[in-house]
């Protein structure tokens, strides 16, 4: 799965900070989230060179809120949603619960191939409202969209009126490479681009503790949609959240987790090239927690859904290709995670992988 394990999270820390009392801890929190904690998210970005206003500002129950608030208010049934082939899982699945259309575009090393959506949308016969993007790091493929094709999309969604949701629960881990300027540094309160973020990745997912960025119009909508969904985010854990950012934790903990994943993805890109050499084609992300593994030579034709029980029984695991489009392509990709196991075990899942490979073709 895509999740720290219990080793990367400051668990002392927060069980310490949680002690402390704080004056309407147990209380119902504003539905657009704790103030404290919105100055602090605040803080925090700026410290990332991120400067948002706080009038933009609305926490989430996680980033998957976030994405709920965002289709629910963009996408009545049959509108186009562009997405990225492949992507996460859950943003498809939010995208269809409001019945959008989705139209997969691709996605190569530079990030979504911004440049084919012209002819896909002619294609598709209807103009796009959404386009949902993981610029950074992207789940499941690990790849980062290049600023050229990021200020492109940008044009293209004026030029269609269409939203972009920029969904980026990674870009704070970057551990390699140079920094790409953000959506909204690009094109400062557009109000067609509406930033979905959370805590889950960088500091621990069981808080469920986010935050969207978005147009103060569209922030009042979104206040109403969460009311009637949860009244308002934890309000003991949002306090948590703003006292460890308050004293200026989270920075500290990036760097140890930016170095701990950087090792990890090192292990995991050198073991899969030693042990399949050029039998399997992988990216090679420069942060966040995943890389995408496309099957070649002879393993090229084996499914990855077939292979996965009996991948389980050789005792590793993967996500299947298929789960990340709609469509049910990608059956000869997997998705592996480097964040939750250590070089050692990573070298085993690996060799564990090969076996299971072998196994199938002897099938
Ligand atoms: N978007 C992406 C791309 C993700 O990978 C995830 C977590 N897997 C989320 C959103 C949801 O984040 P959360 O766990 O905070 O709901």
């Amino acid at each position: 799965m895509g999740a720290p394990n219990a080793e990367l999270i400051p668990e002392a820390e927060l069980a310490e900070l949680y002690g402390q009392p704080a004056e309407g801890r147990y209380d119902y929190a504003a539905t657009e989230g704790n103030p404290q904690l919105i100055d602090q998210i605040v803080a925090y970005q700026a410290r990332l060179s991120r400067h948002i206003d706080p009038e933009r500002v609305l926490v989430t129950t996680g980033g998957m809120q976030g994405l709920d608030i965002a289709f629910k208010l963009m996408v009545d049934p049959g509108d186009l949603v562009i997405v990225e082939s492949p992507t996460y899982t859950n943003g498809i699945a939010t995208a269809l619960s409001y019945q959008g259309q989705i139209l997969e575009a691709p996605v190569d090393d530079d990030g979504l191939v911004v440049e084919a959506l012209p002819g896909l949308v002619e294609a598709a016969g209807k103009i796009p409202k959404v386009i949902y993007v993981i610029p950074n790091f992207q789940n499941p493929s690990g790849r980062t969209m290049s600023e050229a094709r990021r200020l492109k999309l940008i044009e293209l969604a004026e030029h269609w009126d269409a939203f972009i949701i920029d969904d980026d629960p990674y870009g704070a881990l970057r551990f390699a490479g140079e920094n790409v300027p953000g959506f909204d540094e690009l094109s400062p309160e557009n109000h067609r681009i509406v930033s979905v973020r959370t805590f889950s990745k960088v500091l621990a997912p069981g808080l469920r503790v986010g935050w969207i960025e978005l147009d103060p119009a569209l922030r009042t909508l979104a206040i109403s949609a969460k009311q009637s969904m949860d009244t308002c985010t934890n309000a003991p854990l949002q306090q948590l959240v703003a006292d460890y950012l308050a004293q200026g934790r989270l920075e500290s903990h990036l760097e140890t987790l930016r170095s701990v994943y950087a090792e990890r993805k090192q292990a995991m890109v050198q073991a899969l090239q030693r042990t399949f050499d050029d039998q399997v084609e992988t990216t090679d992300p420069e942060g966040g927690f995943f890389l995408w593994l496309t099957l070649r030579g002879r393993y090229a034709k084996i499914n990855t859904e077939e292979l996965f029980p009996l991948a389980l029984e050789f005792g590793v695991a993967y996500i299947p290709g298929p789960a990340f489009a709609d469509s049910g392509a990608f059956t000869d990709a997997l998705r592996l995670c480097f964040a939750t196991s250590t070089p050692a075990r990573i070298e085993l899942g690996v060799q564990r992988l090969h076996d299971a490979l072998e196994a199938m073709l002897k099938r």
